[in-house]
């Protein structure tokens, strides 16, 4: 019998690796750092494409998900002290949805739910990676759990740590950092959202607004950190005073406002690396400014493609060079598109250069009334393409 495929991190991304892997006959063990359900919680809410729903379905996850999620039927895409504004909308392309709005913590426990019904499936949780060792034959992975110290060998160890700990297996980083914080929280608006789902930019920087639930929206906005910094330490009622002085009159007023928490941005990536046996998905691979919500679906695609890629190979094939190579060259393309797509948006519509804001509003405008461009667009956001 085969060795399992070690994965490391079972974050979203790992975890569907694991589950496609698994409900094709392959042993998987995952090491996960976190206690068991201490994901489950997590509020966070997260952006998925259309395509990331169809996996999520061929796994057979989305149907407990689906009450859960919001549905985006428009993105309303807008610029401050504009009138330019685009409309995308799903009825326009015969997509049932532009994407679906989930928790973090929803997803991680079904997730975690489908993947403890499955044999072939070993989660460890309370697992903490420290090592990874590869040669031309195989790799190793230390970890300690319980203050012990443990050691795993496989023809695979796949990294999916969501980025937090490189110095694992000594990987290279490429990084900008925007120097910009995003501040995350829930808002209740006055009017309902009609499953609209906004991006405006300011000059300070993207602020998106996401349907999540009934009357509730999910708020990242971003700026540079002298900006966020001062948002973490108002009072409700004047946070939410200067949030809609952003952001306008569309939904009426803000009635209320959740925890706000805060991250920096940036945008990193992987340099090329020749490593038998080990391979890179998710953010740990690549992570990118939240302004089109790339980052996940990026991750999630890296899960679906990898597990093509291991589902193909002969056991000779499994983990060496040729098999990760051929990996690596397919996801190339909607990395690098992903990132530049993200850092395109960024730079264009929050650049505050003399002249550039008229330019903007043109361009949202042209954009408007470019059908071939917008259906680029939807492609690119809901699969990648
Ligand atoms: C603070 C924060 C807020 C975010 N907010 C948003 C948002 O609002 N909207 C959005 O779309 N995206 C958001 N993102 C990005 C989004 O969370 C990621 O795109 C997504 O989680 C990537 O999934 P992943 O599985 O690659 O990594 P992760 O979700 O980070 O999962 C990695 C897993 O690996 C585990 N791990 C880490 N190190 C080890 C180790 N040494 N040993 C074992 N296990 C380990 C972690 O415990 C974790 O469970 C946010 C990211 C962060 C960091």
């Amino acid at each position: 019998m085969m060795n399992p495929i070690i994965i490391v991190g079972g974050g979203p991304v790992g975890a569907v690796l694991a589950l496609i892997l698994a409900k094709a006959g392959i042993p998987v063990k995952i090491l996960e750092a976190r206690p068991q359900g201490a994901s489950h919680g997590d509020q966070r809410a997260l952006a998925l494409s259309f395509g990331s729903r169809r996996i999520l379905d061929k796994l057979g996850v989305w149907t407990d998900l689906s009450p859960l999620a919001t549905s985006i039927q428009t993105i309303h895409v807008s610029q401050k002290g504009s009138l330019g504004r685009t409309l995308l909308k799903a009825g326009d392309y015969q997509l049932e949805a532009l994407g679906y709005v989930l928790s973090y913590g929803a997803l991680s426990a079904a997730l975690e739910k489908a993947l403890s019904t499955l044999p072939n499936v070993e989660m460890l949780f309370e697992a903490n990676a420290e090592h990874i060792y590869q040669d031309a034959q195989e790799a190793s992975v230390s970890y300690r759990m319980d203050g012990e110290g443990y050691l795993l060998e496989s023809n695979l160890v796949v990294l999916a740590d969501g980025g937090r700990s490189a110095e694992l297996a000594h990987l290279e980083r490429d990084t900008k950092e925007y120097g910009d914080d995003a501040l995350i929280t829930k808002v209740v608006a006055e009017l309902p959202h009609h499953n609209i789902a906004y991006e405006r930019f300011t000059p300070e920087g993207p602020i998106a607004l996401l349907p999540n639930g009934e009357r509730d929206f999910s708020l990242v906005w971003t700026g540079k950190k002298e900006l966020i910094a001062p948002l973490l330490m108002l009072n409700d009622d004047e946070f939410l005073k200067q949030f809609h002085a952003q952001f306008g009159d569309r939904v009426g007023r803000f009635l209320s406002v959740g925890k706000r928490v805060c991250f920096p941005l940036k945008m990193s990536k992987l340099q090329p690396t020749q490593t038998p046996h080990l391979v890179v998905i998710g953010n740990a691979a690549q992570t990118m400014h939240p302004v089109a919500g790339q980052g996940f679906n990026v991750g999630l695609r890296d899960a679906e493609s990898l597990a093509k890629h291991i589902l193909t190979a002969t056991p000779e094939q499994l983990g060496g060079v040729e098999m990760l190579k051929q990996y690596q060259a397919s996801r190339t393309r909607d990395t690098k598109g992903g990132l530049l797509f993200t850092d395109f948006l960024v730079n264009t519509f929050t650049n505050d250069l003399l002249g550039v804001p008229r330019f903007r509003s043109m361009g949202l405008g042209i954009l408007d009334v470019l059908k071939p461009v917008k259906k680029q667009l939807v492609n690119k956001m809901s699969f990648g393409k």
